[in-house]
């Protein structure tokens, strides 16, 4: 397939391109135009001759961009319009070349809610369960947010993906392989990577944390598991260079660690369950030694036992946990 001049090899795709998604682009404010940043802070970092890693300040989310002869794509359209312009400012300064794709590596509204300033002449691409979760949730997620942000998150409409896959996506842009890995289930209900085979590069999102300790509570601690060994199966072996989607950069240890933090919550909650600890209780008793040090320890850890409690449990009966209400 190929649209402009970026040819898509698709491997066990079901492709769908969304002609109402494009109707939503739109909807730009005045906010893009402006030429200093928020911030001040000078955050895209340059980590080869294709990839640049842009670190959101204070946990705020991540964002990379890939730098092709045939135009960029960006992985990830920050939380508000006003950061994203940020970001896009930020990005051309390094490059003056169209934003040909705009991936987004799930639903959470913290990572597609700036998509109206980076989105204009760009397909937004995005694995169909992500899609599903923001036709289902979008409204509500955006809600949560602005809550969590004091309403400095905008109002606007999300932008869908014009463009869908499902398993694998190879994209080659400019000479440039782009791999988008769909790793199912996991942090949320659809998370993707994104794959530079030739830079060994893994841009993981919210599956990896390095810094942090991750935010579990619309997640499947289960799923989580089999999505990051499905990133190892893909990528063939360790990626030198491994990108969250909030926090400092990482690498192959940072898959691994991501895995024994998932295992050591299951662990100690199944532990919980079977001496029939309340939920309460087993929040009040479950500590972490190896990952206190991680940013937002004594705040995330609480929630996440409750979260992993209440999937367990589902798990026993056979069923499967609800949505929470919150998501990162
Ligand atoms: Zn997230």
């Amino acid at each position: 397939m190929v649209i402009g001049n970026c040819k898509l090899e698709i491997v066990n795709w079901k492709l769908k391109l969304r002609r109402r998604a494009l109707v939503l682009l739109a909807f730009v404010p005045a906010v893009i135009s402006s030429a200093v940043p928020a911030s001040g802070l000078e955050r895209l970092k340059r980590v080869s001759d294709r990839f640049y890693f842009f670190q959101g300040d204070f946990g705020n989310p991540n964002s990379g961009v890939i730098v092709t002869p045939g135009g960029l794509v960006v992985i990830d359209a920050q939380w508000s319009t006003a950061a994203a312009a940020d970001f896009l400012r930020e990005i051309r300064e390094v490059s003056d070349r169209p934003v040909r794709f705009l991936v987004y590596t799930h639903a959470h509204a913290d990572h597609v809610s700036g998509a109206h300033a980076l989105a204009r002449g760009a397909t937004v691409v995005a694995s169909a369960s992500t899609v599903r979760e923001m036709e289902k949730r979008g409204r509500e997620m955006v809600d949560a947010l602005k809550e969590r942000t004091r309403n400095q998150a905008d109002d606007l409409p999300l932008v869908l993906p014009a463009l869908t896959f499902s398993v694998r996506a190879a994209l080659r842009i400019g000479g440039v392989d782009v791999v988008l890995i769909d790793a199912g289930r996991g942090h949320s209900w659809g998370d993707t990577a994104v794959f530079l085979p030739d830079e060994g590069i893994l841009y993981a999102a919210d599956l990896v944390t390095t810094n942090r300790f991750p935010w579990i509570r619309d997640s499947s601690s289960r799923e989580w598991l089999a999505a990051l060994s499905r990133l190892s199966a893909e990528t063939g072996g360790p990626v030198e260079r491994v990108f969250p989607g909030h926090g400092e950069p990482g690498g192959s240890a940072s898959i691994e660690k991501t895995k024994r933090l998932l295992e050591s919550i299951r662990r100690e909650v199944g532990a919980a369950l079977d001496a029939g600890l309340s939920t309460f209780e087993a929040q009040r008793a479950i500590r972490l030694p190896e990952f206190s040090s991680l940013d937002n320890y004594e705040f995330r850890l609480p929630p996440a036992v409750g979260r992993v409690y209440e999937e367990m449990e589902a798990e026993k009966e056979g069923i499967a946990p609800g949505h929470s209400e919150w998501a990162e």
